[in-house]
């Protein structure tokens, strides 16, 4: 399988301070990967300078087919390239409603030409988007009066609209019921279907029920990856974020 997504070697520094170490991640195109690590460990570093929010100090960083180098290019460019990012915290408008906002999404599209491709009405595809994030039956609510999970799925949906590529999800599962965890895990699993998704996660239960290949990051770089249960037996990754 080809990267789609190529880290080597990325190392960055803050006052002296490596937060992340020399490293290296890759993930192909149609692919879901959780990161898992103990706090401090270089996970949101890691995911601010795939997205531009950071520039690494050296190392690269190739996207795409043609192995695009992201390294240098602005926030704004790489999203519009494909990269969305999902934070922790939902941000969505409060004061619109649930289609309101997936139109908005709809109607920016990163790729300016997109336009010029014949789609079904825009309220039509986020009826569609809805059901996918299952707020199908909430379409007229303020997306204020939505619960916190609800309003994380929303946020997904708006994620999604953009059609990325590569997806960054930012401990999704935190504050969910466990009802709404089982949900928001289908919503990512199915999106990995099409594309590439990196879930942060600190929850285990979450992290098992994704069924995906781990990465475990550890001062700013990897140091086991695998399946879930292969890097938990691993008693580098006991020592260092299990058996805390
Ligand atoms: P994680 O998300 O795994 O908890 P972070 O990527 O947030 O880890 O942080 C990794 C290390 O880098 C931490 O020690 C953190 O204090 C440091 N760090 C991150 N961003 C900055 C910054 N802007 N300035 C100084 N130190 C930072």
């Amino acid at each position: 399988m080809s990267a789609l997504l190529e880290v080597s070697g990325v190392s960055k520094s803050f006052d002296g301070f490596k937060a992340i170490d020399n490293l290296s991640f890759s993930i192909g195109e149609v692919e879901l990967r959780a990161v898992i690590g103990p706090n401090g460990a270089g996970k949101t570093t890691f995911m601010d300078l795939v997205t531009g929010k950071t520039r690494p100090d050296s190392g690269t960083i190739r996207y795409g087919s043609l192995s695009r180098s992201l390294t240098g290019m602005s926030e704004a460019r790489i999203a519009q390239a494909g990269i969305g990012r999902k934070f922790q915290k939902p941000t969505v408008f409060e004061d619109q409603t649930v289609v309101e906002n997936l139109v908005m999404a709809l109607k920016s599209p990163r790729n300016p030409f997109s336009v010029l491709i014949r789609r079904p009405p825009q309220r039509d595809r986020a009826a569609t988007l809805a059901e996918q994030i299952g707020l199908d039956d909430a379409l007229d609510r303020r997306a204020g009066e939505l619960s916190h999970g609800q309003k994380q799925w929303l946020e997904i949906g708006m994620l999604l609209a953009q059609e990325p590529r590569v997806l960054l999800v930012d401990e999704p599962a935190a504050g969910m019921t466990t009802a709404e965890r089982e949900k928001t895990t289908q919503m990512l699993v199915d999106a990995a279907r099409t594309r590439a998704v990196v879930v942060i996660e600190h929850d285990m239960d979450f992290v098992r029920r994704l069924n995906c290949r781990v990465t475990v990051l550890h001062e700013g770089c990897v140091l086991a990856e695998g399946p879930l249960d292969h890097v938990c037996a691993d008693p580098r990754v006991i020592d260092v974020y299990l058996g805390r």
